[in-house]
C-alpha cells in the first residue's frame, strides 16, 4: 500500500467495522465483513446504503497479489437476476476466481446504478426501453454516467491489511481511481461475460464510450427476443387439501 500515512489520515473516523461472520457460499467459505462509512458527501436522497461489505477468503492481512473485485450493487441482476447487465456474472466469476486461488476478496460496494440509486437507475431503464443508450439516459436525466467512488474500498483494503491487490476489473478508469487513492494494483484482470441480446448493447456502449476493455466478439450477441423463463420445480398445493 502506497502513501499510507495519507489514506490514514482520510480515512480516520469514517470507517468503522460493525459485525463479521463466516458465511458459505457456492464458492467455498467466506468471511463476511460488514463496515459503515461516513462519507463526506452522502446524499442520502439517493437511498444509498453505508454500510458496505467485504468478502473475504483465506488469510490476506499482509499479503500481496491478493485477487479482489470492487464490486457495485446491482440490485436487478444480482437479486432479480436481470439479464440487462453483466454484474451478477461478473461477481460470480471474481468469487469463482478468487476460490480458485483460495485467497481475495470481494469489496462490495452499496453504490447501486453506478452511483445514481435505485430509482434513477430504473427512471433509466424506461428511457432505455424508449431508444436511449445507458450513457444518453443518464444524460436526459442530468445524472453522472458514472458517480462511483472508491475511497471506501481503498479504506477497508487498508482495515484489512492488504499489501498489493490484482484487480479482477475490465475497467482501466477503476484501476487509475483506486492507485489515486493509495491502494497497491500490481495488474487488472479481465473478468469477460459474453453477452446476450439483452446485455449486448449495454456492454458495446461501455467499450465504445466508457473506455472498458471488452473484445469486440464478446459484446456481439443475438437479437432480443422475449427471455426464455427459468423453471424452477414448483408444488402445487391442491386446494381441495388445503380446504380439508
Ligand atoms: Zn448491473
Amino acid at each position: 500500500m502506497k502513501d499510507v500515512p495519507q489514506v490514514l489520515d482520510m480515512c480516520e473516523g469514517q470507517l468503522k467495522l460493525l459485525a463479521s461472520a463466516p458465511i458459505p457460499t457456492r464458492y467455498g467459505m467466506f468471511e463476511m465483513h460488514v463496515f459503515r462509512w461516513n462519507a463526506f458527501d452522502s446524499d442520502e436522497s439517493l437511498g444509498l446504503s453505508n454500510e458496505h461489505v467485504a468478502l473475504v477468503m483465506g488469510d490476506i492481512r499482509g499479503r500481496q497479489s491478493v485477487p479482489v473485485r470492487v464490486h457495485s450493487e446491482c440490485l436487478t441482476s444480482e437479486v432479480f437476476g436481470s439479464l440487462k447487465c453483466d454484474c451478477r456474472d461478473q461477481l460470480d466469476r471474481a468469487q469463482a476466481e478468487i476460490a480458485r486461488r483460495g485467497f481475495g476478496a470481494v469489496l462490495y460496494l452499496r453504490q447501486e446504478g453506478r452511483g445514481i440509486g435505485l430509482a434513477n437507475k430504473i427512471r433509466a431503464y424506461a428511457l432505455q426501453a424508449m431508444g436511449a443508450d445507458t450513457v444518453e439516459a443518464n444524460e436526459l436525466l442530468h445524472l453522472p454516467v458514472d458517480a462511483r467512488q472508491y475511497d471506501v474500498a481503498s479504506a477497508m483494503l487498508l482495515e484489512l491489511g492488504v499489501d498489493s491487490i490484482e484487480l479482477l476489473t475490465n475497467n482501466p478508469d477503476k484501476v487509475d481511481k483506486l492507485r489515486a487513492l493509495g491502494v497497491h494494483v500490481e495488474r487488472r484482470i479481465p473478468v469477460l461475460v459474453a453477452a446476450n441480446p439483452f446485455s449486448a448493447n449495454y456492454l458495446d456502449v461501455k467499450r465504445r464510450r466508457m473506455q472498458h476493455e471488452i473484445p469486440q466478439n464478446v459484446v456481439e450477441a443475438p437479437p432480443a427476443s422475449s427471455p426464455e423463463p427459468v423453471r424452477g420445480n414448483l408444488h402445487i398445493v391442491s386446494a381441495q387439501h388445503a380446504i380439508r
